[in-house]
């Protein structure tokens, strides 16, 4: 199989889909591994250590998409790359296929097999493919990185000759993957932790952490396949009074709320935020999702007029590319595995729940059901 792997395009996007590591064990199952010239750039991967791996290096962008069999990226691609994209191959990208169906009818177009990296299953044998997971942890851990950094003050409690300083108050809003990353670093760098999830299943996971779970009195909003459900006005209403007191007495507060296929809710109104100490700091994983804070904005990290700065930057995994790259490859080399035979040759078993998952475009439509839905009530 020729496996290709293009230089992301998208500005401030640092990440490469395999790195080098992955394209030595594929070349060592006899595929052929061709990476664009300059792909691992960002993610501290040169065209040597691509070579010396088994890859060919292949400077135009044109003629990579050409040799393409199976092509993997991490962003979805754009209007050019879809053009681009070789009929009959396969494409495993990032594609939010239920929020942009427009592009799985364009690869479709294409005659091009879609598997989108994001629609993978939530289930423990889908696990070591699940770029949502990876990509998480790593968010969960840079945002409270970026919190320590813009917050004034320590995180550890110090008990030194210059005085006794107490340990920072770090609240985070949602327990799923990047949420429990976030407790277990803001634990590390000693500061105490409360945490919130509307799935009451999350309390000993917490708990486990060293965090405490901040109790409130509403039903549980677990959903099908362990995601969340949106909340109803008055159990909204309870949780913002709750959630108020937690929040003023915070230093930093995390936010990592996701509802699927929605908006992130809204759990920090302005006037929660106003209610914080000067020089608090919020960071808004779910930015890009709408935000989970009313004042943040998307892209920025800004100081409000009264003293909380609100971190609100797009795409934490890619300020960690190397390690955010090295667990996207391996989850690529997982899902390879999955759906090629004893003979590497690929076969997609559409009754396989992790294909049927992920499985977005073949043979020219848009054959994932509820993709395919959407596709049709947009026209
Ligand atoms: P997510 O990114 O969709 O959401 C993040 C968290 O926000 C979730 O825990 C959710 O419950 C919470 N949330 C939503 N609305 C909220 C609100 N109003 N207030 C507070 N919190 C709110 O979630 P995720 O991290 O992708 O994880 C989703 C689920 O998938 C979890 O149950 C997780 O355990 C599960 N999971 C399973 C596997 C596996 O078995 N392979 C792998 C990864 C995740």
């Amino acid at each position: 199989m020729i496996i290709a792997i293009p230089r992301e395009t998208v500005p401030g996007e640092r990440r490469v889909a395999l790195v080098a590591e992955s394209v030595k064990r594929l070349v060592g199952r006899k595929h052929e591994v061709v990476v664009e010239s300059g792909a691992g750039l960002g993610a501290e991967c040169s065209d040597e250590e691509f070579h010396a791996a088994g890859a060919r290096i292949e400077p135009s962008t044109d003629a990579l998409y050409a040799k393409a069999e199976v092509l993997l990226k991490i962003q979805p691609p754009d209007d050019a790359e879809v053009e681009r994209l070789r009929p009959d191959s396969v494409l495993v990208s990032l594609a939010y296929p239920l929020a942009n169906p427009a592009l799985a009818r364009a690869v479709a177009k294409r005659r091009v097999t879609l598997l989108a990296a994001d629609m993978v299953p939530r289930t423990t044998l889908a696990q070591m493919m699940d770029v949502l997971s990876s990509q998480a942890t790593i968010a969960g851990y840079r945002a409270v990185v970026l919190a320590a950094e813009a917050l004034p003050r320590l995180f550890p409690m110090l008990m030194t000759a210059a005085g006794t300083i107490p340990p920072a108050k770090v609240l985070v809003l949602g327990a799923g993957v990047a949420g429990l990353q976030a407790i277990a670093t803001a634990r590390r760098l000693g500061a105490v932790v409360e945490a919130y999830d509307v799935r009451k299943v999350v309390k000993e996971q917490v708990e486990s952490l060293g965090a405490r779970f901040v109790n409130i009195d509403i039903e549980d909003a677990a959903g099908s396949g362990g995601y969340a459900k949106e909340l109803g006005e008055e159990a909204r209403r309870k949780q913002a009074e709750v959630l108020a007191q937690h929040v003023a007495k915070s230093d930093a507060v995390i936010t990592t709320a996701q509802i699927p296929g929605r908006r992130a809710p809204v759990l920090l109104p302005a006037d929660m935020v106003r209610r914080m100490k000067s020089g608090s700091v919020v960071v808004d994983i779910a930015a890009e999702q709408g935000g989970n804070c009313e004042l943040t904005r998307v892209g920025e990290r800004y100081r409000t007029d009264f003293g909380v700065t609100i971190v609100g930057e797009r795409n934490l995994p890619s300020q960690l590319s190397v390690h955010a790259s090295a667990m996207y490859s391996r989850n690529m080399e997982k899902l390879l595995a999955h759906v090629t035979d004893k003979d590497n040759v690929l076969k997609l078993d559409v009754s396989d729940e992790i294909v049927k998952g992920m499985l977005i475009t073949r043979g020219g439509e848009v054959v994932h059901p509820a993709v395919a839905d959407v596709a049709m009530r947009e026209g």
